[in-house]
Protein backbone atom coordinates (compact mmCIF):
# COMPACT_ATOMS: atom_id res chain seq x y z
CA UNK A 1 0.00 0.00 0.00
CA UNK A 2 1.16 3.54 -0.80
CA UNK A 3 1.91 5.73 1.98
CA UNK A 4 2.41 8.57 -0.35
CA UNK A 5 -0.02 11.47 0.51
CA UNK A 6 -3.25 11.82 -1.39
CA UNK A 7 -3.00 15.03 -3.95
CA UNK A 8 -5.59 17.04 -4.32
CA UNK A 9 -8.19 17.39 -6.70
CA UNK A 10 -7.05 21.44 -7.72
CA UNK A 11 -3.87 20.29 -7.72
CA UNK A 12 -4.15 17.21 -9.73
CA UNK A 13 -5.97 19.53 -12.18
CA UNK A 14 -3.41 21.90 -12.48
CA UNK A 15 -0.69 19.65 -12.93
CA UNK A 16 -2.65 17.79 -15.69
CA UNK A 17 -3.44 20.99 -17.48
CA UNK A 18 -0.48 22.14 -17.68
CA UNK A 19 1.01 18.87 -19.35
CA UNK A 20 -1.21 19.39 -22.16
CA UNK A 21 -0.71 21.64 -25.35
CA UNK A 22 -3.69 22.52 -27.56
CA UNK A 23 -2.82 20.37 -30.54
CA UNK A 24 -1.86 22.20 -33.91
CA UNK A 25 -4.36 22.30 -36.89
CA UNK A 26 -7.31 23.36 -38.39
CA UNK A 27 -10.21 22.52 -41.24
CA UNK A 28 -12.63 23.96 -43.19
CA UNK A 29 -16.00 23.07 -41.55
CA UNK A 30 -19.59 23.58 -43.56
CA UNK A 31 -21.51 25.48 -40.67
CA UNK A 32 -24.33 22.22 -40.99
CA UNK A 33 -21.39 20.43 -39.56
CA UNK A 34 -19.69 22.66 -37.26
CA UNK A 35 -21.67 22.86 -34.37
CA UNK A 36 -20.14 21.83 -31.24
CA UNK A 37 -16.74 22.45 -32.93
CA UNK A 38 -13.98 25.08 -31.74
CA UNK A 39 -13.37 27.94 -33.69
CA UNK A 40 -10.14 28.16 -35.26
CA UNK A 41 -9.42 31.76 -36.08
CA UNK A 42 -11.24 35.05 -34.57
CA UNK A 43 -14.21 36.23 -37.21
CA UNK A 44 -14.54 40.18 -37.69
CA UNK A 45 -17.64 41.47 -39.11
CA UNK A 46 -17.04 43.13 -42.30
CA UNK A 47 -20.36 45.53 -42.31
CA UNK A 48 -22.59 46.82 -39.39
CA UNK A 49 -25.72 44.59 -38.10
CA UNK A 50 -28.16 45.60 -38.94
CA UNK A 51 -26.97 46.68 -41.77
CA UNK A 52 -29.59 49.31 -42.11
CA UNK A 53 -32.16 51.60 -39.98
CA UNK A 54 -35.29 49.21 -39.93
CA UNK A 55 -38.58 48.86 -37.73
CA UNK A 56 -39.45 46.66 -35.57
CA UNK A 57 -42.65 46.23 -36.05
CA UNK A 58 -45.75 46.14 -38.84
CA UNK A 59 -47.24 49.48 -39.10
CA UNK A 60 -46.56 52.90 -40.24
CA UNK A 61 -42.89 55.18 -40.42
CA UNK A 62 -43.39 58.96 -40.09
CA UNK A 63 -41.58 61.80 -38.72
CA UNK A 64 -41.66 62.06 -34.97
CA UNK A 65 -42.28 66.01 -34.91
CA UNK A 66 -45.70 65.16 -36.66
CA UNK A 67 -46.71 62.98 -33.42
CA UNK A 68 -49.74 64.77 -31.68
CA UNK A 69 -48.59 65.93 -28.38
CA UNK A 70 -52.87 65.54 -27.38
CA UNK A 71 -56.02 64.73 -29.21
CA UNK A 72 -55.13 63.01 -32.92
CA UNK A 73 -52.65 63.71 -35.71
CA UNK A 74 -53.77 62.47 -39.18
CA UNK A 75 -51.00 61.97 -42.06
CA UNK A 76 -50.89 61.15 -45.76
CA UNK A 77 -49.73 57.82 -46.59
CA UNK A 78 -46.92 58.42 -49.40
CA UNK A 79 -45.55 54.29 -50.27
CA UNK A 80 -44.77 51.13 -48.63
CA UNK A 81 -41.23 49.92 -47.38
CA UNK A 82 -41.09 45.88 -47.41
CA UNK A 83 -38.23 43.96 -46.23
CA UNK A 84 -36.13 43.28 -48.71
CA UNK A 85 -37.58 46.31 -50.81
CA UNK A 86 -37.46 49.74 -49.71
CA UNK A 87 -39.27 52.57 -50.76
CA UNK A 88 -36.66 54.91 -52.34
CA UNK A 89 -38.29 58.68 -51.32
CA UNK A 90 -37.76 61.22 -48.54
CA UNK A 91 -40.45 61.46 -46.40
CA UNK A 92 -41.89 65.27 -45.99
CA UNK A 93 -43.83 66.42 -43.08
CA UNK A 94 -47.28 65.21 -42.70
CA UNK A 95 -46.64 61.83 -44.76
CA UNK A 96 -46.15 58.50 -43.52
CA UNK A 97 -45.42 55.35 -45.24
CA UNK A 98 -46.92 51.38 -44.34
CA UNK A 99 -43.94 49.70 -43.23
CA UNK A 100 -43.28 46.27 -42.24
CA UNK A 101 -40.82 44.36 -39.84
CA UNK A 102 -36.98 44.79 -40.63
CA UNK A 103 -37.72 46.99 -43.90
CA UNK A 104 -35.74 49.73 -44.50
CA UNK A 105 -36.87 53.20 -42.58
CA UNK A 106 -36.38 56.01 -45.27
CA UNK A 107 -34.33 59.13 -44.86
CA UNK A 108 -36.69 61.60 -43.00
CA UNK A 109 -38.78 59.24 -41.09
CA UNK A 110 -37.43 58.53 -37.46
CA UNK A 111 -40.39 56.73 -35.81
CA UNK A 112 -42.73 53.53 -36.38
CA UNK A 113 -45.96 53.26 -34.50
CA UNK A 114 -47.26 49.75 -34.77
CA UNK A 115 -50.40 49.00 -37.11
CA UNK A 116 -52.75 48.03 -33.97
CA UNK A 117 -52.00 51.71 -32.84
CA UNK A 118 -53.21 53.91 -35.70
CA UNK A 119 -56.69 54.23 -37.85
CA UNK A 120 -56.21 53.81 -41.64
CA UNK A 121 -58.50 55.36 -44.28
CA UNK A 122 -57.80 55.10 -47.39
CA UNK A 123 -54.38 57.24 -48.03
CA UNK A 124 -54.89 58.97 -44.98
CA UNK A 125 -53.79 57.25 -40.89
CA UNK A 126 -55.14 58.77 -37.74
CA UNK A 127 -52.73 58.94 -34.89
CA UNK A 128 -53.68 59.12 -31.21
CA UNK A 129 -51.16 60.82 -28.26
CA UNK A 130 -48.55 58.84 -26.31
CA UNK A 131 -46.60 57.71 -28.51
CA UNK A 132 -42.27 58.86 -28.48
CA UNK A 133 -40.65 59.94 -31.25
CA UNK A 134 -37.87 57.20 -32.54
CA UNK A 135 -39.56 54.46 -30.89
CA UNK A 136 -39.90 50.75 -33.03
CA UNK A 137 -37.01 51.77 -34.76
CA UNK A 138 -34.19 49.46 -34.88
CA UNK A 139 -30.57 51.08 -35.21
CA UNK A 140 -27.37 49.86 -37.81
CA UNK A 141 -24.51 47.92 -35.48
CA UNK A 142 -26.86 47.74 -33.25
CA UNK A 143 -26.06 44.05 -32.79
CA UNK A 144 -22.40 44.71 -34.41
CA UNK A 145 -20.56 46.94 -35.93
CA UNK A 146 -18.10 46.75 -39.03
CA UNK A 147 -14.94 45.27 -37.47
CA UNK A 148 -16.14 43.99 -34.01
CA UNK A 149 -14.94 40.93 -33.37
CA UNK A 150 -18.21 38.92 -33.23
CA UNK A 151 -16.32 35.39 -32.03
CA UNK A 152 -13.28 35.18 -30.61
CA UNK A 153 -10.57 31.63 -31.57
CA UNK A 154 -11.30 29.15 -29.09
CA UNK A 155 -15.04 29.53 -29.20
CA UNK A 156 -16.99 26.63 -28.64
CA UNK A 157 -19.68 26.51 -31.39
CA UNK A 158 -23.42 26.33 -30.68
CA UNK A 159 -26.62 27.61 -32.65
CA UNK A 160 -26.05 31.26 -31.75
CA UNK A 161 -22.72 31.58 -32.69
CA UNK A 162 -23.76 29.25 -36.07
CA UNK A 163 -26.03 31.96 -36.93
CA UNK A 164 -23.09 34.65 -36.00
CA UNK A 165 -21.33 33.21 -38.70
CA UNK A 166 -23.98 32.97 -41.01
CA UNK A 167 -25.23 36.31 -40.18
CA UNK A 168 -22.09 37.68 -42.06
CA UNK A 169 -22.56 35.42 -45.32
CA UNK A 170 -20.09 32.49 -44.39
CA UNK A 171 -21.66 29.19 -45.06
CA UNK A 172 -18.44 27.26 -43.84
CA UNK A 173 -15.70 28.38 -40.86
CA UNK A 174 -12.42 26.66 -39.61
CA UNK A 175 -12.26 24.57 -36.88
CA UNK A 176 -9.87 23.12 -34.53
CA UNK A 177 -8.51 19.57 -35.26
CA UNK A 178 -10.22 17.16 -33.05
CA UNK A 179 -8.42 15.30 -30.54
CA UNK A 180 -8.35 11.44 -31.50
CA UNK A 181 -9.10 9.68 -28.26
CA UNK A 182 -8.62 5.71 -27.88
CA UNK A 183 -10.84 4.52 -25.11
CA UNK A 184 -11.26 0.62 -23.75
CA UNK A 185 -12.06 -1.09 -20.65
CA UNK A 186 -10.17 -3.12 -19.01
CA UNK A 187 -11.19 -6.88 -16.67
CA UNK A 188 -11.28 -10.49 -17.00
CA UNK A 189 -14.50 -10.14 -15.72
CA UNK A 190 -15.92 -7.83 -18.64
CA UNK A 191 -18.36 -9.24 -21.20
CA UNK A 192 -18.88 -7.77 -24.57
CA UNK A 193 -22.98 -7.42 -25.35
CA UNK A 194 -24.67 -10.87 -26.25
CA UNK A 195 -22.09 -12.91 -25.17
CA UNK A 196 -23.06 -15.30 -22.04
CA UNK A 197 -21.87 -14.64 -18.46
CA UNK A 198 -19.93 -16.96 -17.21
CA UNK A 199 -19.42 -16.79 -12.64
CA UNK A 200 -18.37 -13.40 -12.07
CA UNK A 201 -19.15 -11.60 -15.05
CA UNK A 202 -20.33 -8.50 -16.05
CA UNK A 203 -21.43 -6.77 -19.03
CA UNK A 204 -19.13 -3.99 -19.86
CA UNK A 205 -20.82 -0.83 -19.30
CA UNK A 206 -18.43 1.84 -19.25
CA UNK A 207 -17.22 2.08 -22.31
CA UNK A 208 -21.16 2.94 -23.22
CA UNK A 209 -21.01 5.10 -20.56
CA UNK A 210 -17.91 7.42 -20.93
CA UNK A 211 -18.24 6.90 -24.66
CA UNK A 212 -21.72 9.13 -24.61
CA UNK A 213 -19.64 11.31 -22.29
CA UNK A 214 -17.18 12.04 -24.23
CA UNK A 215 -19.12 12.48 -26.82
CA UNK A 216 -20.25 16.43 -25.67
CA UNK A 217 -16.76 17.20 -27.31
CA UNK A 218 -15.89 17.35 -30.23
CA UNK A 219 -13.64 14.30 -30.50
CA UNK A 220 -12.60 11.49 -33.07
CA UNK A 221 -13.24 8.16 -30.43
CA UNK A 222 -11.82 5.55 -31.36
CA UNK A 223 -13.02 1.69 -29.47
CA UNK A 224 -10.66 -0.42 -28.59
CA UNK A 225 -13.02 -2.84 -27.43
CA UNK A 226 -12.32 -4.87 -23.70
CA UNK A 227 -8.75 -5.43 -22.59
CA UNK A 228 -8.06 -9.00 -20.58
CA UNK A 229 -6.17 -8.16 -17.10
CA UNK A 230 -2.91 -9.63 -18.96
CA UNK A 231 0.53 -8.22 -18.72
CA UNK A 232 1.17 -8.75 -22.59
CA UNK A 233 -2.18 -7.47 -23.86
CA UNK A 234 -2.23 -4.03 -21.76
CA UNK A 235 1.63 -3.41 -22.98
CA UNK A 236 0.40 -4.19 -26.74
CA UNK A 237 -2.90 -1.98 -26.11
CA UNK A 238 -0.75 1.08 -24.83
CA UNK A 239 1.90 0.83 -27.55
CA UNK A 240 -0.66 0.45 -30.26
CA UNK A 241 -2.70 3.67 -28.95
CA UNK A 242 0.88 6.04 -28.96
CA UNK A 243 1.07 5.16 -32.80
CA UNK A 244 -1.96 7.10 -33.62
CA UNK A 245 -3.91 8.47 -30.63
CA UNK A 246 -3.46 11.73 -29.19
CA UNK A 247 -4.90 10.34 -25.85
CA UNK A 248 -6.04 6.99 -24.56
CA UNK A 249 -8.08 6.50 -21.75
CA UNK A 250 -9.08 3.08 -20.04
CA UNK A 251 -11.07 2.04 -17.19
CA UNK A 252 -10.50 -0.65 -14.39
CA UNK A 253 -7.37 -2.15 -13.32
CA UNK A 254 -5.69 1.19 -11.40
CA UNK A 255 -6.16 0.69 -7.85
CA UNK A 256 -3.55 -2.04 -5.51
CA UNK A 257 -5.09 -5.20 -6.67
CA UNK A 258 -2.92 -8.35 -7.83
CA UNK A 259 -4.67 -7.87 -11.68
CA UNK A 260 -3.80 -4.02 -11.83
CA UNK A 261 -1.49 -3.70 -14.19
CA UNK A 262 -2.43 -0.51 -16.08
CA UNK A 263 -0.30 1.80 -13.27
CA UNK A 264 2.50 -0.75 -13.47
CA UNK A 265 3.28 -0.72 -17.45
CA UNK A 266 2.52 2.93 -17.52
CA UNK A 267 5.36 2.99 -15.70
CA UNK A 268 7.14 0.58 -17.33
CA UNK A 269 6.61 2.21 -21.51
CA UNK A 270 5.56 5.00 -20.52
CA UNK A 271 5.60 7.91 -17.10
CA UNK A 272 3.59 7.61 -14.65
CA UNK A 273 3.03 11.82 -13.94
CA UNK A 274 -0.20 11.55 -10.80
CA UNK A 275 -1.91 8.55 -9.10
CA UNK A 276 -3.85 8.33 -6.23
CA UNK A 277 -6.02 11.80 -5.78
CA UNK A 278 -8.10 13.40 -2.66
CA UNK A 279 -11.48 12.23 -4.35
CA UNK A 280 -14.39 10.23 -3.58
CA UNK A 281 -15.23 8.41 -5.89
CA UNK A 282 -12.17 7.82 -7.85
CA UNK A 283 -8.98 7.59 -5.61
CA UNK A 284 -7.06 5.81 -7.93
CA UNK A 285 -7.35 7.37 -11.07
CA UNK A 286 -4.06 7.55 -12.85
CA UNK A 287 -2.33 10.05 -14.98
CA UNK A 288 1.00 9.70 -17.31
CA UNK A 289 2.15 9.69 -20.87
CA UNK A 290 2.96 7.28 -23.12
CA UNK A 291 5.05 9.25 -25.66
CA UNK A 292 3.34 11.91 -26.82
CA UNK A 293 -0.14 10.04 -26.04
CA UNK A 294 -1.59 11.75 -23.03
CA UNK A 295 -2.70 8.89 -20.51
CA UNK A 296 -5.87 8.40 -18.27
CA UNK A 297 -6.34 5.39 -16.20
CA UNK A 298 -9.61 5.66 -14.57
CA UNK A 299 -11.10 3.81 -11.88
CA UNK A 300 -13.54 0.85 -12.51
CA UNK A 301 -16.56 1.23 -11.00
CA UNK A 302 -18.57 3.43 -13.59
CA UNK A 303 -19.57 6.09 -11.46
CA UNK A 304 -15.88 6.66 -10.54
CA UNK A 305 -15.06 6.41 -14.07
CA UNK A 306 -17.70 9.23 -15.17
CA UNK A 307 -17.05 11.40 -12.07
CA UNK A 308 -13.00 11.67 -12.71
CA UNK A 309 -13.61 11.70 -16.77
CA UNK A 310 -15.54 14.88 -15.91
CA UNK A 311 -13.18 16.78 -13.36
CA UNK A 312 -10.28 15.50 -15.27
CA UNK A 313 -10.65 14.08 -18.68
CA UNK A 314 -13.27 16.35 -19.98
CA UNK A 315 -11.18 19.55 -19.54
CA UNK A 316 -7.90 18.14 -20.40
CA UNK A 317 -9.49 17.46 -23.86
CA UNK A 318 -11.02 20.92 -23.90
CA UNK A 319 -7.39 22.18 -23.75
CA UNK A 320 -6.17 20.04 -25.76
CA UNK A 321 -8.99 20.67 -28.56
CA UNK A 322 -8.16 24.56 -28.39
CA UNK A 323 -11.20 25.64 -26.37
CA UNK A 324 -10.73 28.43 -24.16
CA UNK A 325 -10.85 27.65 -20.27
CA UNK A 326 -14.38 27.59 -19.24
CA UNK A 327 -14.65 26.67 -15.12
CA UNK A 328 -17.46 24.26 -14.66
CA UNK A 329 -21.01 26.00 -13.42
CA UNK A 330 -21.33 25.71 -9.87
CA UNK A 331 -23.25 27.08 -7.40
CA UNK A 332 -24.44 27.25 -3.90
CA UNK A 333 -28.61 25.67 -3.49
CA UNK A 334 -29.66 24.68 -0.26
CA UNK A 335 -29.60 21.09 0.82
CA UNK A 336 -32.72 19.14 1.51
CA UNK A 337 -32.49 15.85 4.02
CA UNK A 338 -28.71 15.25 5.31
CA UNK A 339 -25.69 14.03 3.38
CA UNK A 340 -23.02 11.97 5.34
CA UNK A 341 -18.92 12.25 4.71
CA UNK A 342 -15.99 11.30 6.32
CA UNK A 343 -12.97 14.19 6.52
CA UNK A 344 -10.33 14.22 3.96
CA UNK A 345 -11.24 13.77 0.32
CA UNK A 346 -13.14 15.92 -1.79
CA UNK A 347 -16.47 14.89 -2.44
CA UNK A 348 -19.04 14.20 -5.27
CA UNK A 349 -22.68 12.81 -4.25
CA UNK A 350 -25.16 12.27 -7.07
CA UNK A 351 -27.80 14.50 -6.70
CA UNK A 352 -31.02 15.72 -7.80
CA UNK A 353 -31.73 19.92 -8.00
CA UNK A 354 -35.00 20.86 -8.51
CA UNK A 355 -37.48 23.59 -8.14
CA UNK A 356 -40.03 23.82 -4.27
CA UNK A 357 -43.03 25.11 -4.24
CA UNK A 358 -41.96 28.52 -4.40
CA UNK A 359 -39.80 27.97 -7.23
CA UNK A 360 -36.26 28.64 -5.29
CA UNK A 361 -33.73 25.94 -6.20
CA UNK A 362 -33.42 22.71 -3.83
CA UNK A 363 -31.01 19.91 -3.93
CA UNK A 364 -31.10 16.53 -2.37
CA UNK A 365 -28.62 13.60 -2.85
CA UNK A 366 -30.11 10.44 -4.50
CA UNK A 367 -30.05 8.04 -1.36
CA UNK A 368 -27.23 5.42 -1.85
CA UNK A 369 -24.25 6.47 -3.11
CA UNK A 370 -22.18 3.01 -3.91
CA UNK A 371 -19.18 3.84 -7.20
CA UNK A 372 -21.19 0.86 -8.42
CA UNK A 373 -24.83 2.17 -8.75
CA UNK A 374 -25.83 2.64 -12.19
CA UNK A 375 -29.39 3.35 -11.43
CA UNK A 376 -28.32 6.11 -9.04
CA UNK A 377 -26.34 7.78 -11.20
CA UNK A 378 -29.39 7.46 -13.86
CA UNK A 379 -31.71 9.18 -10.98
CA UNK A 380 -28.93 11.84 -10.80
CA UNK A 381 -29.13 15.66 -12.73
CA UNK A 382 -26.44 17.34 -10.79
CA UNK A 383 -22.77 16.29 -8.30
CA UNK A 384 -23.07 17.96 -5.14
CA UNK A 385 -19.26 18.34 -3.82
CA UNK A 386 -18.16 18.62 0.05
CA UNK A 387 -15.27 20.03 0.58
CA UNK A 388 -12.06 17.88 1.60
CA UNK A 389 -12.36 18.82 5.01
CA UNK A 390 -16.14 18.55 5.99
CA UNK A 391 -18.17 15.59 7.62
CA UNK A 392 -21.54 16.35 5.82
CA UNK A 393 -24.27 18.71 5.54
CA UNK A 394 -27.41 19.08 7.23
CA UNK A 395 -31.05 19.62 5.91
CA UNK A 396 -31.21 23.57 4.78
CA UNK A 397 -27.36 24.05 4.74
CA UNK A 398 -26.38 25.58 1.36
CA UNK A 399 -24.36 23.02 -0.76
CA UNK A 400 -22.13 23.51 -4.13
CA UNK A 401 -23.80 21.62 -7.16
CA UNK A 402 -22.44 21.33 -10.48
CA UNK A 403 -25.30 20.50 -12.51
CA UNK A 404 -24.77 17.71 -15.30
CA UNK A 405 -26.16 19.89 -18.11
CA UNK A 406 -27.15 16.79 -20.59
CA UNK A 407 -29.65 15.36 -17.29
CA UNK A 408 -31.27 18.59 -16.76
P1 LIG B 1 -11.13 -2.35 -10.91
O1 LIG B 1 -10.78 -0.90 -10.82
O2 LIG B 1 -10.64 -3.01 -12.13
O3 LIG B 1 -10.74 -3.06 -9.65
O4 LIG B 1 -12.71 -2.42 -10.97
C1 LIG B 1 -13.52 -1.93 -9.91
C2 LIG B 1 -14.94 -2.41 -10.07
O5 LIG B 1 -15.48 -1.87 -11.26
C3 LIG B 1 -15.08 -3.90 -10.21
O6 LIG B 1 -16.26 -4.28 -9.52
C4 LIG B 1 -15.24 -4.11 -11.69
O7 LIG B 1 -15.93 -5.30 -12.01
C5 LIG B 1 -16.01 -2.90 -12.09
N1 LIG B 1 -15.73 -2.55 -13.48
C6 LIG B 1 -14.53 -2.40 -14.03
N2 LIG B 1 -14.63 -2.09 -15.34
C7 LIG B 1 -15.95 -2.08 -15.62
C8 LIG B 1 -16.69 -1.85 -16.80
N3 LIG B 1 -16.09 -1.56 -17.96
N4 LIG B 1 -18.03 -1.93 -16.75
C9 LIG B 1 -18.65 -2.20 -15.57
N5 LIG B 1 -18.01 -2.41 -14.42
C10 LIG B 1 -16.66 -2.37 -14.43
MG1 LIG C 1 -10.37 -4.89 -12.78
Amino acid sequence: MSKQPLISVDEALTRILSTIDPLIGKQRTPLHDARGGILAEDLLAPCDQPPHRNSAMDGYALRGEDLPAEGKATLDLVGRSFAGEPWDGALQAGQSIRIMTGAVVPDGADTVIMQERVERDGDRITIGAGHQAGENVRHPGEDYRRGDRILAAGTRLGSAELALAASIGLDAIYTRRRPRVAICSTGDELKLANAPLGPGDIYDSNRALLTAELRQLPLEIIDLGIIADDREQVRRTFEQAAQFADMLITSGGVSVGEADYIKEILDEIGQVELWRIAIKPGKPLAYGALGKTRFFGLPGNPVSALITLRQFVLPALKRMGGAHPHPPLRFLVPLKGDLRKRPGRREYQRGILAADDSGAPVVRGVGAQGSHLLTSLAKANCLIILPEESSGAQDGEPVLVEPMGDRL
